[in-house]
């Protein structure tokens, strides 16, 4: 839809062909349904904040940034908000009003569409792009031709992988694909058991380790226990790393350290709950500890070391305090893979970057083809790293599709 308006901006005749019955199904499910449109950070913090090839969108990002992104839609009538993290969300807090504006703005400027019209294949001739053919067998020629067909996540919106093949078949490599902000599954007893399972944790820092305990990542956010492992945005961040990680020692299990107690050290810590104990040491240990941690959470790690909640805190030994105050600051448990990439909010892997030119998104292989969004090797965060980067390479891709389209 962004390179379509691009495009028609430009005034190129522009066809917007969707094989779904209608266009945004992806968008309009975004961001917990309210669609988390771009997000405010300085651009420097967005690229971090996008690990797989972030990069490679510094030169996207001075001609069309998430500024322009926020600017855009005010221009269509939709009025942002910022929340936490810098996150802008329609104010309306729902998603279609960002896709109906969209869908305006294409049919003001023209915009030829067709839902309903999956695409069967890209037909290049003398190295340069020629049509696209439906599954109809109905083909459009054409003089550019962008792929924006999204990656391979959450396949009912319509996005099935199938851009992939025509890539290829334009001599593009695809990088390996794989699930990220995922939720993480574990055959830990205490998951099986669903001890934890519904549990939430807020503010937590969770890192993943690598195969000598040292910390690959750390991300401070919520996260949940589930009946299968772990999720929640923290997770969701660490999952990438999850994934890299069994790939790059073959593991088949991976180390997590969930700090829940991240602002405080462990032996001020220690010291809080030995003067709780001392200043009260008949009460229950579980009633003196009330309120340091959610009850449930509080429970488990008394229990995984050995102490029994209702016993007095002055009977419990100081190894075993010491081993508690340890598991609430570093409670390390493995988690042994993601649910599968249609699962995942956002497909890692794709049309590698090093084949697109970065000011344009024309492939560098076949002239007249652009890519642009999740199709492409580029995988963010959730907060709205992901659509920031489809909308600005959508953007440019439209742009300079129409351009390329004039010259031939
Ligand atoms: C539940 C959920 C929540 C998300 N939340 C966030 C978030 O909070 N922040 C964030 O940054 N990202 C989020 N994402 C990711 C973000 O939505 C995607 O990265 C983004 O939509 C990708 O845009 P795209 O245009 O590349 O692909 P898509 O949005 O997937 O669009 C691809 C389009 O191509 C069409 N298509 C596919 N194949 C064909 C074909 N053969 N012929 C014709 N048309 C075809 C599809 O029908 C679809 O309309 C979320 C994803 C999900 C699933």
């Amino acid at each position: 839809m962004m390179a379509a308006i691009g495009a028609a901006e430009q005034k190129a005749k522009v066809l917007l062909i969707d094989k779904g019955n209608k266009l945004g199904r992806k968008l309009a499910i975004s961001g917990g349904g309210r669609c988390n449109v771009t997000n405010r950070l300085p651009v420097d913090e967005i690229i971090k904040h996008i690990p797989g090839n972030g990069r490679f969108l510094y030169s996207a990002f001075s001609i069309f940034s998430n500024e322009d992104i926020i600017r855009f839609f005010e221009n269509l009538g939709i009025k942002l908000k910022e929340e936490d993290h810098g996150r802008m969300f329609p104010v309306t807090d729902k998603a279609q009003s960002v896709v109906d504006a969209l869908i305006s703005r294409l049919k003001e400027l023209k915009v030829d569409i067709k839902t309903n019209s999956p695409i069967q294949d890209v037909h290049y001739e003398n190295g340069r792009v020629k049509s696209v053919e439906l599954k109809t067998g109905d083909v459009y020629e054409a003089d550019s031709v962008v792929v924006a067909v999204g990656g391979k996540s959450v396949p009912h919106t319509g996005s099935t992988g199938d851009g992939y093949a025509w890539a290829q078949k334009a001599g593009h490599t695809i990088t390996e694909l794989f699930p990220t902000e995922v939720p993480l599954t574990s055959s830990e007893n205490f998951i099986k058991e669903k001890m934890l399972q519904g549990l939430s944790l807020r503010s937590v820092a969770l890192s993943v380790l690598n195969p000598k305990g040292k910390v690959l990542i750390t991300h401070r956010m919520d996260m949940i226990f589930t009946h299968i492992g772990i999720s929640g945005p923290a997770v969701l961040r660490c999952s990438q790393y999850v994934v890299k990680a069994m790939k790059k020692w073959n593991l088949k299990e991976v180390v997590m350290n969930l700090d829940a107690i991240p602002d405080m050290k462990e032996e001020p810590l220690f010291q809080d709950v030995s003067k709780k104990i001392k200043e009260e040491p008949k009460k229950s240990i579980k009633n003196l500890l009330k309120g340091m941690l959610p009850e449930r959470y509080l429970l488990f790690l008394l229990e995984q070391n050995g102490i029994d909640p209702s016993s007095q805190g002055a009977s419990i030994s100081n190894e075993k305090i010491r081993s508690f105050v340890k598991a609430c600051k570093s409670f390390q448990f493995k988690v042994n893979g993601t649910l599968p990439l249609d699962k995942a909010f956002v497909t890692g892997g794709g049309v590698s970057v090093k084949e697109i030119e970065p000011q344009t998104m024309a492939s560098k292989l076949m002239e007249g083809l652009f890519f642009c969004g999740e199709i492409l090797d580029i995988h963010g965060y959730t907060g709205g790293y992901n659509i920031t980067s489809a909308l600005v390479t959508g953007r440019l891709a439209g742009l300079n599709a129409a351009v390329s389209a004039r010259i031939v």
